[in-house]
């Protein structure tokens, strides 16, 4: 049964072996990783190197994760997720950052709002696999995948403590960029 309110997540079918789970959690985290970067060298080119340096940390946070998950495997190298498409929950590729959200002047505070964003949908994520208990190795596994985004969701939510909330203007350039050719 699903929490009142929200609808099932539509389910095509579970990971069958702990290895093709992890295969798949792998590929997550390296694109986590690759996300946050891409994110960090965004906001370095536009000299926002405060936002940069905290998209950096959640990328060291995410390899880090994906050190793990090789070590406990016993890899050596990231073994092809080959059955992506079908075998995840049908919804939006977790731990994944709206693009489209990100502002060249966002303020830190706008950065973790997207990073809990991404955190959250990747802890729902491992919640809804683990509830579909496709074998006791998988099930386990899920679930202590949900405990390390559980824990990345909180680590994020301290942080937002920490920063100023964005004035209502801080979308305002005093020094808009000039483009020439
Ligand atoms: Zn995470």
């Amino acid at each position: 049964m699903s929490p009142a309110g929200k609808p099932a997540l539509p389910v095509v079918q579970g990971p069958q072996s702990l290895e093709e789970f992890m295969a798949q959690a792998l590929a997550m985290e390296n694109e986590a990783v690759e996300r946050y970067t891409e994110l960090a060298d965004a906001m370095e080119q536009h000299n926002n190197q405060e936002v940069a340096q905290l998209f950096r940390t959640m990328a060291g946070h995410e390899a880090k994760h994906g050190r793990r998950i090789m070590a406990e495997m016993g890899w050596l190298a990231a073994p092809p997720a080959k059955l992506h498409a079908r075998s995840w929950p049908a919804e939006a590729a977790p731990e994944t950052l709206p693009f489209d959200d990100v502002h060249y002047l966002m303020r830190p505070w706008h950065a973790l709002q997207l990073a809990l964003a991404a955190e959250r949908q990747a802890e729902a994520f491992f919640a809804t696999l683990a509830r579909l208990s496709i074998s006791e190795p998988v099930r386990g596994a899920a679930l202590e995948m949900q405990a390390e985004e559980a824990h990345h969701v909180a680590l994020i939510q301290a942080w937002i403590e920490k920063v100023p909330k964005p004035d209502p203007d801080w979308a305002t350039d005093p020094d808009p960029p000039r483009y020439t050719d």
